[in-house]
């Protein structure tokens, strides 16, 4: 499953948030994070994003600068 930046079209091959285990539903890395229910939850928590860009495996996104968010290639 590819997954690409909505500001820059740059892809990835797999999502790079799920490289680092999440701190805060403690999916491990290569999981999507889950619900405290079990179920696959709709996005990745904000927490592990953070985590990634720490571990250097996110980078800054470098598309357009009029979106307010600080990190790209999140899926919407
Ligand atoms: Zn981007
Ligand atoms: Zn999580």
């Amino acid at each position: 499953m590819r997954f690409s930046c909505n500001r820059c079209n740059r892809t990835w091959p797999d999502h790079p948030v799920t490289r680092v285990p999440c701190p805060t539903c403690q999916a491990p890395a290569g999981r999507w994070c889950r619900r405290p229910s079990g179920h696959r939850a709709a996005d990745l928590h904000v927490d592990r994003e953070r985590a990634a860009l720490a571990a250097g495996v996110l980078e800054m996104c470098e598309g357009p600068k009029r979106v307010n968010r600080a990190i790209g290639p999140m899926l919407r």
